[in-house]
């Protein structure tokens, strides 16, 4: 594809480029025009006090010229002032002495001979210049300086009255401002080509630093672009961890980190589901298989296969229930239903229902929730926290052991306490029992009729969690368990409907 000019502006090096240019340029014309403009001030300047020190010159020989010569009528200003331009003869300057009717009594033109016309055309300007236009400036009895326009080139015109015989007189001095326009036109023609040259220079040599210096960042950009679900491992190099480039990619890898973590979660947790899943659906195969292939069974065979299918379903249904939860906590989409509830009824309606699974067992369950607990959370969720513990604690006792649960008040909310007697966790695996498929005792929990998917304890912490609580397994050994929910009090805003 032809890149336009829009896709290059699209490139961070070009748009760099250009404003950097752009910039230099504002500065290289800010700098020379200012620098132009106060040579050509002082230029003038300067020939505006050379004009009045020639003036002054020109009127002094003049004064002495008229000093010395006899009489005191026209004659003698005329031979004065043409001695007076010959001593001030010169390339650049004419004289031009008006009488006080604004008649021209002398010029340097009858002085200067053709052969000294002077280069810058003074003497050709002067000749045939407006004539006219020093007479009005006698007329209008004007003096100071001012600038006009001669037929080849410009001219500072200097004007100042004088006295002779009694009469005022005017001196014009012209200077041709022909060598100063010359060398103002070379500063300008310099400063251009200074510009140009400058800018160009400047430009590319600023495309190839913001090519270079943008380089690491392109190459980045193109080893982020081929890291993908494969190659989630792989990081970007980083050169210089303190320069801005290092820390970019830093932050990338960092990024990197988290998702190839996130990534390998969700592997594992996809892998041990269809794991957990397996297991009962052989089972439901298998009993199914058997109870087709054996004709002719009994009524109380076929009824035995059906109550192994429906344990299995039911089975099942709990794993991917639980499934279905934690993937909905995980992405933030299992909204809470707060309500005020009383925690005291949920744990002892929570005891009612273990209570059978505790009596097939013979294991003493005991319930201390008389102290009134208001507490604002979803109850449905808290429910399933306290069975999901109240479960394990009667599932992992020993027949003819003891469950104690107890709901009470405390300073910061509510706790809830759970011990078993039951055989307790090995030490070295308290810190992973959260974990989700976690299972302390493998054997025993996938074989037995007892034994679940591990997800139990994840969700009873993530709803503990939920309710900005916590939940933790205070002491486990021998001699039992102890689980503890801490719940903070009825004010708590809790994410959900409220
Ligand atoms: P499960 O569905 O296997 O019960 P949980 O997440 O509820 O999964 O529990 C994780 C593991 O922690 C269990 O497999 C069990 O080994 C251990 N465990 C949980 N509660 C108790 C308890 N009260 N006594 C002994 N072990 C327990």
């Amino acid at each position: 594809m032809q890149p336009t000019a829009r896709n290059m502006l699209d490139s961070v090096r070009v748009r760099l480029t250009v404003w950097y240019s752009a910039v230099l340029a504002v500065v290289l014309v800010v700098v020379s025009v200012t620098t132009y403009l106060i040579v050509r001030k002082t230029s003038m300047q300067r020939t505006d006090s050379d004009l009045a020190v020639l003036a002054d010159s020109f009127l002094v020989t003049l004064q002495a010229e008229l000093g010395d010569a006899p009489g005191g009528d026209g004659s003698a200003i005329l031979s004065a002032a043409k001695q007076s331009m010959v001593e001030h003869r010169s390339n650049s300057d004419a004289f031009i002495v008006l009488d006080p009717g604004g008649g021209i009594i002398a010029t340097s033109t009858d002085v200067i001979s053709s052969s000294a016309q002077s280069e810058d055309g003074v003497k050709r300007s002067v000749a045939s210049s407006d004539f006219q236009h020093f007479a009005r400036i006698g007329e209008s009895k004007a003096a100071g300086w001012e600038t006009i326009r001669g037929e080849h080139s410009r001219f500072r015109v200097y004007s100042r009255q004088f006295k002779a015989n009694s009469q005022p007189y005017l001196l014009i001095v012209l200077h041709s401002l022909h060598a100063q326009n010359e060398m103002l036109e070379t500063i300008r023609l310099t400063f251009m080509w200074m510009i140009l040259v400058g800018l160009i220079l400047a430009g590319t040599g600023g495309y190839f630093l913001a090519r270079k210096s943008l380089a690491p960042v392109v190459a980045m950009g193109e080893h982020a672009r081929r890291i993908g679900a494969i190659n989630l491992h792989e990081r970007l190099p980083v050169l210089n961890a303190n320069d801005e480039l290092g820390q970019l990619a830093t932050t990338f890898n960092d990024l990197l980190d988290r998702l190839d973590q996130s990534f390998e979660r969700q592997r594992r947790f996809i892998a041990d589901a269809s794991h957990e899943l397996r297991t009962p659906l052989a089972i439901l195969r298998g009993e199914a298989e058997v109870a087709i292939s054996q004709h002719g069974r009994k009524a109380e065979d076929y009824l035995e296969s059906l109550g192994i299918l429906h344990e299995e379903t039911s089975r099942l249904i709990k794993i991917v229930e639980d499934l279905f939860t934690l993937t909905r906590a995980d992405s933030g989409q299992y909204l809470l239903s707060p309500e005020n509830i009383y925690l005291e009824e949920v744990v002892a309606d929570c005891a009612h229902s273990a209570r059978t699974l505790a009596r097939e067992k013979n294991i003493e369950l005991s319930v201390d929730a008389s102290a009134e607990c208001l507490i604002r959370g979803d109850q449905a969720l808290l429910r399933r926290m306290i069975l999901n513990l109240l479960d394990n604690a009667i599932k992992y006792t020993t027949e003819g052991g003891r469950v104690d649960i107890a709901c009470r008040a405390v300073t910061a909310g509510f706790e809830i306490h759970i011990t078993d007697t039951g055989p307790g966790i090995p030490p070295d695996l308290h810190s992973r029992i959260f974990e989700r498929f976690f299972r302390a005792d493998l054997a025993r929990s996938r074989s037995g009729r007892e034994g679940g998917a591990g997800l139990g304890l994840s969700i009873a912490l993530w709803i503990a969690e939920a309710h900005h609580g916590r939940l933790e397994l205070v002491r486990s050994d021998a001699a039992g368990s102890h689980f503890a929910v801490y719940l903070p009090g009825p004010g708590i805003a809790l994410t959900g409907t409220d």
